[in-house]
């Protein structure tokens, strides 16, 4: 048996009885007991409460047939939580040793939402511990392969989570992206993910990395279905103050003006990424958007100011977990968690909070300024997601800042809170992923999938799934 690779054509396959929600089950289960082995992308399968769900759902759309796909616009879509999210009596480790026999008592607000959107969540995505990391390696319980290519790294941290998705072993996948985590594993998996704006989706019941870059989004194969899952999951749920539902709309154009940040094109991005960009500006100019260089001379220090200011806000989460109220003691922290731990403590504490993290901090309100600037002059930016294509298991591990660089183009939009979305454009030489990312202003979400839709349907985009 096949299954469609999104969530229009699972849903219409749904409507016309071609197959059911404990097919769909049946079929993903099967296929990642058979091949997760190798991928190492699931933590933890949740069958029975898969199940419940399917034969809920199954009875839904025999008893209220088409509407019950207006009624629950997500129902049917498989989907596997990254394990940052906490999910009510399914274990929640966060790839942590610390949290390895934790079983929340409640659910995220994006789980939540999902759920009662019809999603059936068939378990929990492998991660760098605590979110900490670049290529996934940084998981207490192994690092997850690059189903493209078992020897690369999938891109981190919710390295699971694109794994997944790439290696089909459900329909979508969430994630959390506070320096690139989901855009970098969507880049290297070559599937979408969408990093919101801050303040746009709940952070409730998310385990906190650094609270004022954690963006809570989600990955799919198609824009379309992007689009479906963010319908859902955004707007307040009066558990995280800073989400909002008062802002401006954009208003979609048929053509836009896109801006080429000259800091996201100099030295250290490789050949293939470059080109493959480029031929992406080619496309866009060709569809009769404009294209123009600009300039947004601070990213040189953004991701320095992140470094400071991420650690920081890590060494206060991750406080809570001392033993005594949740999970294990602090002995069962890994090496990256310690790092941060001690980092963020020294930035903090007297003497130096002057010099580094203020200083951090008014980096990060020049950043935030020079964004909000550049979008006076064009709508949307376009830039490479990483300086690289992904990199082979163990390459960078011995060096950490190595590791840290990883995430150079991604800092700026957690740094300025702005959406991006990373999208595939095709293969390397190698037949390795290829895309970009789309940055817009804040709560610019629409204008963003606008033209990812338009770029897709030119160049002719089809999902595709690794072979595994
Ligand atoms: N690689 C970054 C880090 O290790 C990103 C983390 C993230 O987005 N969660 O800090």
């Amino acid at each position: 048996m096949e299954v469609p690779l999104t969530i229009k054509e699972t849903q219409e396959a749904l409507k016309k009885r071609k197959i059911n929600c404990v097919d769909l089950v049946d079929y993903y289960l099967d296929r990642i007991e058979k091949n997760d082995e190798k991928i190492n992308s699931v933590l933890t399968v949740s069958k029975e409460k898969a199940y419940e769900k399917a034969r809920k759902n199954d009875n839904l759309i025999k008893e209220l047939g088409d509407r019950a796909f207006i009624e629950f616009p997500l129902i049917g879509v498989c989907v596997i939580h990254k394990d940052m999210f906490l999910t009510r009596g399914i274990r929640t480790t966060a790839a942590s040793k610390v949290l390895e026999d934790y079983i929340p008592s409640y659910s995220a607000t994006v789980v939540d939402r999902m759920d009662k959107a019809g999603c059936i969540t068939l378990g929990k995505a492998n991660q760098d511990a605590w979110a900490h990391g670049s290529s996934g390696e940084n998981s207490d319980f192994g690092p997850t392969k690059n189903p493209w290519n078992l020897e690369y790294v999938p891109g981190g941290s919710s390295s699971g989570s694109a794994a997944a998705l790439a290696s089909n072993f459900c329909l979508v996948t969430t994630g959390t992206d506070t320096c690139g985590s989901i855009r970098l594993p969507a880049n290297y998996c070559g599937v979408c993910g969408l990093k919101p704006t801050y303040g746009l989706v709940s952070r409730y019941g998310v385990i906190a990395m650094a609270s004022s870059l954690d963006s809570m989004g989600h990955f799919a194969r198609n824009v379309d279905d992007v689009k479906r899952i963010l319908e859902v999951t955004k707007g307040p749920d009066g558990y995280d103050s800073t989400v909002s539902s008062c802002y401006r709309e954009f208003r979609v154009k048929d053509f836009v003006k896109i801006g080429v940040p000259r800091e996201f094109f100099g030295e250290g991005l490789e050949v293939e990424v470059r080109r493959s960009i480029e031929k992406a500006i080619e496309t866009f100019e060709r569809m009769g958007h404009q294209v123009v260089e600009v300039g947004l001379p601070h990213t040189e220090y953004a991701i320095a100011a992140y470094y400071i200011i991420q650690p920081a806000e890590v060494s206060s989460n991750l406080a809570r977990y001392d033993g005594i109220r949740y999970g294990r003691g602090r002995d069962f922290f890994g090496d990256e968690a310690k790092r941060r731990i001690m980092l963020g403590s020294y930035v903090l504490s007297s003497g130096y909070y002057d010099a580094y993290y203020l200083k951090a901090m008014k980096v990060r309100s020049v950043i935030i300024k020079e964004v909000e600037d550049v979008f006076e002059q064009v709508d949307l930016l376009i830039a490479p997601v990483s300086p690289s294509l992904p990199f082979q298991l163990g390459e960078k591990t011995s060096d950490p800042l190595k590791m840290y660089l990883t995430d150079i183009y991604a800092a700026t939009a957690n740094l300025a809170g702005i959406p991006s979305l990373a999208i595939p454009s095709g293969f390397s030489d190698n037949g390795l992923p290829l895309g970009f990312q789309l940055m817009g202003p804040r709560f610019s979400e629409n204008v963003i999938f606008d033209l990812a839709e338009k770029y897709h349907r030119e160049i002719n985009y089809k999902p595709s799934i690794a072979e595994l």
